[in-house]
């Protein structure tokens, strides 16, 4: 996958972005800050690394996704997200048992399903727990 342009997610491009861009972009996996941390110590302190995260999000250029952990972590949005005006997800993601990866299901859709009357959400997750693809080969 190409990584997205920041310019188009109307980001200005600045050589610690760009760094934080190409990193997830080399994983096909969701990211903690504390993955960040360790591995781009050079693009910034913690606080640095995830206000990027944060104006990421606000772009449209990654999403959010909570494992079962409870760590909160970040993927690379599908360049279609970024057409849409709410910032809005709607796959699942799997999280295995096994190496601890968090990955987008991007195939898998979630279904619409409708509140009661008076509950307006922005956020929904679901999240499947188990062996991943890579983790099952003998
Ligand atoms: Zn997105
Ligand atoms: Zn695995
Ligand atoms: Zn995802």
């Amino acid at each position: 996958m190409a990584a997205p342009n920041l310019n188009k997610a109307g980001l200005r491009s600045t050589p610690a972005r760009q760094r934080i861009l190409e990193y997830l972009n080399q994983h096909d996996r969701a990211l903690a800050l504390t993955d960040l941390e360790r591995d781009l110590s050079d693009a910034g302190d913690r606080a640095t690394l995830y206000r990027t995260l944060k104006s990421f999000e606000d772009a449209g250029v990654v999403h959010k996704v909570v494992g079962l952990d409870g760590v909160i972590r970040f993927a690379l949005c599908e360049s279609a997200c970024r057409l849409h005006h709410a910032h809005f997800h709607t796959h699942a993601h799997f999280s295995c048992q096994n190496c601890g990866h968090l990955t987008c299901l991007q195939e898998i859709e979630l279904p619409r399903i409708e509140l009661p009357e008076g509950y307006t959400t922005d956020d929904v997750q679901l999240v499947f727990s188990g062996t991943c693809q890579h983790c099952a080969k003998p």
